[in-house]
């Protein structure tokens, strides 16, 4: 099958900062793709230019088969888009945002019309067609942007954030959708700053750091590739003094705030030591694709 999105030796840059550095990604049908970094890595520029919306300084974008940005107005049309912020219609209805959004996507009020039950059922919002935009929560809201991209029924669907500022229980409804859309056969691209949403939906995670793909690979690769298998997560009284044996017990040893973080294939004997000293606290837990990231891309803020 072929890729529904490929790019290649894609470089842009403002005003002298090369944001996007020679980016190779081709996507593979069916599969949720996950574009991961910290902020400013470049990965909403390289979703704008995969969709046309800007032009590459060099490279080349096949979206769908459309060179991007020239055919960007035909490819866009197949394509369903959630974009980080909401931008629904705050006078419309639900019922009204869909029908608006789908012609712009040329299609026919019948045709929206006949689609509007399954996308209020997929969406949770059954009953709701006629609310207006400001009675809805914004986990309501981000369910019908989901909704809305899936107006024109499309193959391959960019998600830039969909759940960032959604409370834990909205969150799990909208992964609840997506794994639906993955069930389907739909190809996702999907950025995101939560590392356990990264880690339950993708099938291949690129992580970007300053426009250019670091590591690529499914979540349970990179975590077997980069990462100790175990970390112990100590914290509390006496953990300055502790830090020197915490280092002789562990592959590695990082500190981020108040806590320190111990790497290991060998998590008993920290455990152990830990039983003589009162004053601290620890969780032990499995490596997980956070720890990857923040081994790959350092614990310093990127704002
Ligand atoms: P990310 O989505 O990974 O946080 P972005 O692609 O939004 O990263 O931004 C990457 C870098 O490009 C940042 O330094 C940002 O300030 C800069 N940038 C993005 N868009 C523009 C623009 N239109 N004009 C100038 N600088 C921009």
């Amino acid at each position: 099958m072929t890729s529904p999105l490929i790019l290649r030796g894609l470089t842009k840059s403002y005003a002298g900062l090369q944001v996007v550095d020679g980016l190779d990604l081709e996507l593979e049908p069916g599969r949720c793709h996950g574009l991961l970094g910290p902020n400013g890595a470049g990965k909403t520029t390289t979703l704008r230019l995969a969709l046309g919306l800007i032009g590459a300084d060099a490279g080349t974008v096949d979206l769908l088969g459309y060179p991007m940005p020239a055919e960007a107005a035909l490819a866009r049309r197949k394509v369903g888009v959630v974009p980080q912020i909401d931008s629904l219609d705050p006078d419309f209805t639900v019922r009204e945002n869909l029908l608006t959004y789908g012609r712009y996507f040329g299609m026919k009020g019948r045709e929206i019309e006949a689609r509007i039950p399954y996308l209020l059922e997929f969406s949770g919002l059954a009953g709701k067609a006629d609310a207006p935009i400001n009675n809805l929560s914004g986990g309501m809201k981000r369910r019908l942007t989901l909704a809305r991209a899936l107006v024109n029924d499309p193959d391959l669907i960019f998600l830039d954030e969909p759940t960032t500022g959604l409370d834990p229980q909205a969150r799990h409804l909208i992964w609840q959708g997506l794994r639906r859309l993955i069930g389907q056969g739909k190809t996702l691209l999907l950025t995101t700053h939560f590392m356990d949403e990264a880690e339950r939906l993708c099938d291949v995670i690129s992580v970007l750091d300053q426009g250019r793909v670091i590591v690529r690979g499914s979540p349970r690769e990179l975590i077997k590739q980069h990462i100790e298998p175990h970390v112990v997560e100590i914290y509390g009284d006496g953990l300055a003094e502790w830090k020197t044996c915490a280092s002789s017990l562990c592959k590695r040893c990082e500190t981020a705030g108040e806590t320190l973080f111990c790497y290991t294939d060998a998590p008993d004997k920290v455990v152990e030591e830990l039983a003589n000293q009162p004053g601290l606290r620890y969780l032990h837990r499995p490596a997980n694709l956070e720890d990857v990231f923040l081994k790959l891309t350092g614990r310093d803020l990127r704002d």
